[in-house]
């Protein structure tokens, strides 16, 4: 093993970042993100710029954070928080709320 030190690169904007978890709160909530490497700024940047909320709650719903969906007919989709009280037992799906838009969607298998 090298001793070499690993660099942690913002993704979004190029300087260092010191440790991780990137750690934002943002309206109330906090996040921590290991993946991708962002700094702080960038990170309640990102947060500002595209939470959407939560269709049950409506509480804000942060980037980079699971998320249960909720499909509507002709493929329109409410997100809502991974959370006891607002993941219902119908939701048929859950995501990962990236920046704006939902990555890794997949069908949860009923059984
Ligand atoms: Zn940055
Ligand atoms: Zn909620």
């Amino acid at each position: 093993m090298s001793q070499q030190e690993m660099t942690l690169l913002c993704s979004d904007c190029g300087n260092g970042v010191e440790s991780l978890p990137t750690v934002a709160s943002f309206r109330g909530q906090e996040t921590y993100l290991f993946h991708p490497i962002v700094c702080v700024g960038c990170l309640n940047k990102t947060c500002e710029q595209h939470s959407t909320s939560c269709a049950n709650c409506g509480e804000v719903v942060l980037p980079y954070s699971q998320v249960g969906v909720l499909k509507d007919g002709g493929g329109i989709y409410s997100i809502v928080h991974m959370t006891i009280s607002c993941l219902t037992v119908g939701s048929a799906f859950h995501g990962f709320w990236g920046k704006g838009k939902l990555l890794d969607f997949m069908e949860i298998e009923a059984c």
